[in-house]
């Protein structure tokens, strides 16, 4: 086999997986699987003008397949940021293939400091994206594949590059049918076949995560919507079995007269009410507490370990915060109504929220404005 033969085959190989994607998934616009397309088509285009300069125009074409391999690992770096939700900086990414292509057009003459040289470019770009997948992948499956890939393609790079630079004398020429040419392009092209994979994984687990983010949050406010919140309240009171001394409190609150502003004020403006009363709310719990938008602008509230004075004092912050962010924020005042209770041993949810919606339509009737309390818990 001849190198130039391998070569096609990693073009072809790398083509038919953008093809495959594109047919599979499509073209969404500005997402980690776009620029891997794009790399994808940067790895072919490369190969290819590097081959076709093996012929003809050899300065020109050879000077803009690296640049088109250099811009591939650019977008390498590209669809990790993205599917990392880093910022990559324009910059960072568009200097070295600028850069690369007009050194490696300087330098041509010296064909072994030409090849060093781009080696040495795109092996660090690459480094650099395998660093990003890498570094805090955890127990991220598709982190570990696509990283692990790339980091074996950019060592094996920045070794060719050290050899080209150290050894010049013992170095094969990109054609020579030499096994270090032959071990390199079966590398990337193992390392494309991999990334492609372990960037699919991530595109479904970022669908998936998604998907769960729709059905369990309420997408105005950002809290768990009421199915979601039931079930972890639901969850949250088994696993706490109703013992007296792992004080679990329900507290129900629905704001006052919230027709009313939207009546007057308009649509738009009741839903910054709500949005604002999420944030208060959410703003003033510890991380045990379980908050939920449990219906129009009635939210839910299970409280752990909750004495009858941190309650109260809880209580107090959250009226007097809505009061004042809408003040602030909108130039009127907006308060709630709420019902609590503390949950009695081997309650089932169902039976404390009726228990609390009963105190709260006590609330109500008392003036509104205020919090009421069954079972001590104030
Ligand atoms: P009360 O003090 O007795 O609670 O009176 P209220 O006007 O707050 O109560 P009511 O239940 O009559 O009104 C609730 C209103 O909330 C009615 C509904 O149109 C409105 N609403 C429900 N969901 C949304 C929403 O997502 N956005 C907005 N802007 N309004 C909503
Ligand atoms: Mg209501
Ligand atoms: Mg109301």
């Amino acid at each position: 086999m001849d190198v130039i033969t391998l070569l096609a085959a990693v073009l072809v190989n790398a083509l038919l997986m953008m093809l495959a994607l594109f047919v599979g998934v499509g073209i969404r616009s500005r997402s980690g699987l776009q620029a891997w397309q794009f790399m994808l088509l940067g790895q072919a285009l490369g190969f290819g003008l590097l081959i076709v300069a093996t012929r003809a125009q050899p300065q020109l074409l050879a000077t803009l397949g690296v640049m088109a391999l250099s811009g591939s690992a650019a977008a390498m770096v590209l669809s990790v940021g993205r599917f990392l939700s880093l910022r990559t900086p324009a910059w960072a990414l568009l200097l070295p293939p600028l850069l690369l292509g007009a050194v490696h057009a300087v330098i041509y003459g010296d064909q072994k400091l030409a090849t060093g040289i781009t080696n040495l470019v795109i092996g660090l770009q690459i480094l650099w994206g395998s660093g990003l997948l890498l570094r805090g992948a955890g127990r991220v499956r598709w982190r570990w594949l696509c990283g692990a890939a790339a980091m074996a393609n950019a060592l094996f790079t920045l070794g060719r590059a050290a050899l080209v630079l150290g050894w010049p004398e013992v170095y094969p020429r990109f054609i020579a049918p030499h096994p270090l040419n032959f071990a390199s392009l079966m590398l990337l092209n193992a390392s494309l076949v991999l990334g492609t994979m372990g960037f699919l994984l991530a595109h479904r687990d970022a669908a998936e995560q998604a998907l769960v983010r729709l059905a369990s949050l309420d997408p105005l406010t950002g809290l768990l919507n009421r199915r979601e919140w039931m079930n972890r309240a639901g969850r949250a009171l088994g696993a706490a079995g109703g013992t007296a001394d792992d004080a679990t409190v329900l507290l129900m609150l629905d704001l006052d007269h919230f027709k009313l502003i939207n009546d007057e004020r308009g649509h738009p403006v009741g839903d910054e009410v709500l949005k604002l009363a999420g944030e208060v709310l959410r703003g003033e719990l510890r991380a045990s507490d379980l908050l939920g938008r449990y219906g129009g602008e009635e939210f839910c509230l299970l409280l752990r370990h909750c004495d009858p004075e941190a309650f109260s004092r809880l209580d107090a912050r959250l009226h007097q915060a809505l009061r004042r962010r809408c003040e602030a924020s909108l130039g009127f005042v907006v308060d709630f109504s709420a019902g609590a209770v503390r949950v009695q041993p081997g309650e089932t949810l169902a039976a404390a929220i009726k228990r609390a919606d009963d105190q709260l339509y006590r609330a109500k009737h008392a003036g509104r404005g205020r919090t009421l309390c069954a079972d001590g818990v104030l």
